[in-house]
């Protein structure tokens, strides 16, 4: 597929991110879905080229790339056919640490993040009795002494066997003692190597290969100077990384509809079936060129959203629309794509089915659609208040 607005800035590090990925075909990719392992030699390849320190700035190690770059960089890797997940959130958690970490952390933990001596993968926000309603959530964290103790459990919390550090939200003030019930949580960095016979983590088997786990904390110590920034302030500064979080799972989306299409599309011109390619049938050439259309769409609300994000603007309406439009767009090209396979979509050496499987999470998280919908509502189209 043609790149018309390919950013001429950014061709060199497509390049690099094609040539890595290029070592990880979808045999390997096939294979650890089968058995739902963690790409351990693909995430350790991006560490040692530094692609997973993109945003952390020269001075503290990093490569210290804009957020468009490192977009590219998750667009490639989804493009190819791989999946980033395994190691996205170690992009854009840090950014808490970086806007709201004291310099002691910052030099403490960003140079090992950086090399790859510390991985920083887990992000603990959602619970299980609370859902998308973050400020409901039930984990505390209680001062005694030097540390804090963390009481609860969280769900969802994704790479937490591959990580050595944890982003926590925890509740240092009860939700009815607050002024407003967006404070009272904490952010803590977490370092669960240390964290004892009180951190359980289990597994949860998902539809695809996630990672994902939920976590369960018994009287967990962490020490104070851990908790970043000012304590009962945690969930806005979750709040402040949230944009760059979307506007790079949109970049994902990009990358994956660009892969079903570009499947779809050598399929249709291949495939011969009463005497002539299936692709010369507009029934089978229109659901690719429509999610083509979408897909290009979101693509220029991501790129939109990421230069809004660099130039310092407000770009929460951006992130989360491009966000929403590309989660669709990747998912109208995976419908358009099984359907172009025909009963090929569904076996496994064609790996339309797993990216399929892959791609439908982002219409729910890191946040569901309809939460989107009613963020435009409420911020940008000025209707009342929903929930
Ligand atoms: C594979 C996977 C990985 C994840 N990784 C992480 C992670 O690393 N860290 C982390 O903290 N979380 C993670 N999550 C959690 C994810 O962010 C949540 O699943 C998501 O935010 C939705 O929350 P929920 O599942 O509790 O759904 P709920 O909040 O129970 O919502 C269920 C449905 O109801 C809808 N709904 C709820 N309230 C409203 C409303 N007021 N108006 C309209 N619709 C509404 C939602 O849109 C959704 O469709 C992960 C989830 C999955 C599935």
């Amino acid at each position: 597929m043609a790149e018309p607005r390919s950013p001429e800035r950014y061709d060199e590090i497509r390049d690099a991110i094609r040539k890595l990925c290029a070592a990880f075909p979808d045999s390997y990719w096939r294979a650890l879905d089968r058995e739902r392992t963690y790409p351990e030699e693909f995430v350790a390849a991006l560490t040692r080229d530094g692609w997973l320190a993109a945003l952390i700035p020269e001075a503290y190690g990093g490569a210290g790339l804009d957020l468009g770059a490192t977009a590219v960089i998750l667009e490639e890797i989804q493009r190819s056919g791989g999946n980033g997940a395994a190691c996205h959130a170690q992009m854009y958690i840090m950014g808490a640490l970086l806007r709201h970490g004291s310099e002691a952390q910052k030099q403490r933990y960003l140079p090992d993040i950086a090399s790859g001596a510390l991985r920083l993968q887990a992000f603990g926000v959602t619970e299980p009795t609370s859902g998308t309603d973050t400020t409901a959530l039930k984990t505390t964290a209680r001062r005694d002494g030097d540390d804090y103790v963390i009481n609860g459990q969280k769900i969802w919390t994704s790479r937490a066997e591959h990580s050595d550090l944890m982003l926590l939200l925890a509740r240092t003030a009860e939700r009815d003692q607050v002024a407003k019930r967006t404070d009272g949580l904490s952010l803590f960095l977490l370092d669960m190597r240390e964290a004892g016979a009180g951190l359980t983590i289990r597994p949860i088997r998902t539809m695809m290969n996630h990672a994902t786990t939920e976590v369960f904390f018994d009287n967990v110590r962490v020490p104070a100077d851990q908790l970043i920034g000012e304590e009962g302030k945690g969930f806005r500064y979750v709040l402040s990384g949230m944009n760059a979080e979307r506007i790079l799972i949109g970049a994902e989306c990009v990358g994956d509809a660009k892969w079903f299409i570009d499947r779809a599309t050598a399929y249709a011109r291949d495939r011969v079936v009463f005497g002539r390619p299936i692709g010369q049938n507009q029934g089978v050439q229109f659901p690719i060129a429509k999610a083509y259309a979408r897909m290009r769409a979101a693509e220029l609300m991501v790129h939109r959203a990421a230069d809004l994000f660099e130039s310092g603007a407000d770009c929460g309406a951006e992130a989360n629309m491009a966000k929403m439009l590309a989660a669709e767009a990747s998912w109208e090209a995976a419908e358009a794509s099984v359907q172009t396979h025909g009963g090929f979509g569904f076996a496994e050496e064609y790996d339309i089915e797993r990216k399929f499987r892959e791609t439908r999470l982002y219409q729910v998280a890191p946040i569901s659609t309809n939460l989107i919908l009613s963020y435009l509502a409420e911020h940008v189209l000025h209707m009342p208040r929903s929930y």
